[in-house]
């Protein structure tokens, strides 16, 4: 038998009663370690990291919750090398991509302990100036946030289970809020991993991050109304969540990352051999294969100007023949596999529903996988899609495959293409190609409206600019509408999450009490 995963709850491992699930090496189809949740007092785990871990968090300045962020990202760089083995036995990535999930969580959190110094040793911030309630400003009313006194739950997906974690961490410690982390079970080791080493390595009070792995049964139920939850995952898990009762009988704010039907833009008046053609198909590329497509922000549709369809549609094939795809192991691969051959299967299925209403424009299917056998390995190659029916074909715009799979629509002008970019009813991101600044300015500000990100390719940052999907810390993540209408990161913005605001009414000499503070 292969080991079973300890949960931290209640500031101690504790191993689940059942035989749990199997973790397994999605290339390979061998067995890795196991997770299992069942037998646990939920109760007792919440209470815990409510009650002391929460205490002992508020007890600190943000300026000193800053600094365990800082030591936490040193612990977790400490251990970079083992959550790369892992990241490659049970996700399946080849280094680049592991990268993404592991430095990008280190990073997010680095920047956080940079940020949350800046707002000094305080209890809580203000939110604006105090206002005149009365004559003579002699009574006023100041707005204050202040860490809420419950539990941050973060139900999490499988396809970042690094970045994942640090991201909703980084604010949520900072702002003094306790989390339990619940990670996608099949992907679910290296988030154990790092909670395991930043625990073992004593930096964090008791209660302040616990995790468990393994079903999700009973959690909701554990939540407060001064609680909070993260969720990141499908949009059917979504409305479940959604319609539990600590949501819709208690308040229990709730945020939500859900899949999105992102778009690619290339505006009108370019020539085939633009710069601008060329870094689009790049950036298309690029996005269909990092992680094996398997990113909430990766491209799924790339909207083109009709006239230049054919040439579009090779120069993404170019950058796609060039891709290997296989055994994240073999120096020559590119590309690894899929989290897991259930989800192989569902990219398949998902792919020929999409081929129903496209034709394939590039069709990696037909190529060998490298030191990989395609019996077991949930390697999946590359397909662009294209469709000539840009209006008619509405599965294109509503269904997410998630995987290496993006589809080519044509658009008659720029009416039209930004109408079909908001048919994704709300989405985390669309990328912008052209060299007409204030033709781009004007895209951009229609398209956010209805994304929570518009990411804007010109020439001049063609080396520069962070990419279609890579989410920043500095910038806000999430999307409205089918993106789950959550907001994420965009620097202090975060804290909000985690904080209540109340406005405080009382004499300025009572509002000079309570302290000079930052704004978030
Ligand atoms: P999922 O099946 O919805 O699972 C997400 C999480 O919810 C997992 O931890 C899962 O646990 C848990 N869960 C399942 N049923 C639940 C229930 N009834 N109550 C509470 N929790 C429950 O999603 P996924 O397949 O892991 O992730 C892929 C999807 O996530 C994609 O559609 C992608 O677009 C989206 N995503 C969005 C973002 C974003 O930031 N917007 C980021 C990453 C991924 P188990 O694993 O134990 O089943």
């Amino acid at each position: 038998m292969t080991e079973l995963l300890a949960n931290h709850i209640a500031g101690r491992w504790q191993v689940g009663s059942g035989p749990g699930s199997r973790l397994m090496d999605p290339v390979l189809g061998t067995e890795l370690v196991r997770v299992d949740a069942s037998g646990l007092d939920l109760h007792a785990a919440f209470a815990f990291a409510r009650d002391t871990g929460g205490q002992a968090l508020r007890a600190m300045s943000y300026a000193q919750r800053a600094q365990l962020l800082a030591e936490i990202a040193a612990v977790l760089q400490a251990h970079r090398d083992a959550y790369y083995e892992i990241s490659t036995a049970n996700s399946g990535t080849v280094k680049n991509d592991t990268a993404v999930d592991v430095d990008g969580g280190i990073y997010t959190l680095s920047q956080y302990a940079k940020w949350g110094a800046t707002l000094g040793n305080v209890k809580h911030l203000s939110d604006g100036a105090a206002v005149a309630l009365a004559k003579e400003a002699a009574f006023q009313s100041l707005h204050i946030q202040v860490p809420t006194r419950g539990v941050a739950l973060f139900i999490n997906a499988f396809n970042f289970p690094g970045w994942g974690l640090w991201e909703k961490a980084a604010p949520a410690l900072l702002s003094g809020v306790p989390i339990i982390i619940k990670p996608a079970t099949a992907t679910a080791w290296l988030t154990q991993r790092m909670v395991r080493d930043v625990i073992d390595a004593g930096v964090l009070p008791p209660g302040a991050l616990s995790i468990i792995c393994g079903s999700a049964a009973g959690l909701m139920d554990q939540l407060q109304p001064m609680d909070v939850l993260s969720f990141t995952g499908s949009a059917d898990t979504a409305a479940t969540i959604r319609s539990h009762h600590a949501i819709t009988r208690h308040s229990v704010r709730c945020n939500i990352e859900a899949d999105s039907v992102n778009s690619a833009l290339l505006l009108p008046g370019h020539a085939a051999s633009s710069e601008a053609v060329t870094l689009l198909a790049r950036e298309v590329a690029r996005e269909m294969t990092i992680k094996s497509g398997q990113k909430c922000t990766a491209i799924r549709r790339i909207l083109v100007p009709q006239n230049l369809y054919d040439e579009v549609a090779q120069a993404i094939a170019a950058q796609l023949a060039k891709v290997t795809v296989g055994n994240p192991h073999n120096d020559a691969v590119r590309m690894g596999s899929l989290v897991s051959r259930a989800q192989y299967d569902s990219v398949q299925q998902g792919l020929n529903q999409l081929l129903t209403h496209t034709t394939a424009l590039y069709d990696g299917r037909a190529k060998a996988l490298v030191d990989a056998d395609p019996g077991i390995a949930a390697c999946a190659q590359p397909v662009l899609l294209g469709t000539q029916d840009p209006d008619g074909s509405a599965l294109v715009h509503e269904m997410e495959v998630f995987g290496p799979v993006a589809t080519l629509i044509p658009y008659r002008d720029l009416e039209h293409a930004l109408a079909l970019a908001h048919r994704g009813q709300g989405s985390l991101v669309c990328s912008i190609y052209g060299d007409d600044s204030d033709a781009l300015a004007a895209a951009a500000s229609d398209l956010a409206a209805s994304h929570g990100r518009v990411h804007v390719v010109t020439p001049d940052v063609a080396k520069l600019h962070t990419g279609h999907g890579n989410v920043m810390p500095q910038s806000l993540h999430g999307g409205p509408g089918r993106a789950g209408g959550g907001a994420e990161l965009g620097g202090l913005r975060a804290l909000d999450f985690y904080h209540r605001k109340s406005a405080m009414q009382a004499a300025p000499c009572v509002l000079q009490a309570l302290g000079a503070t930052t704004g978030v």
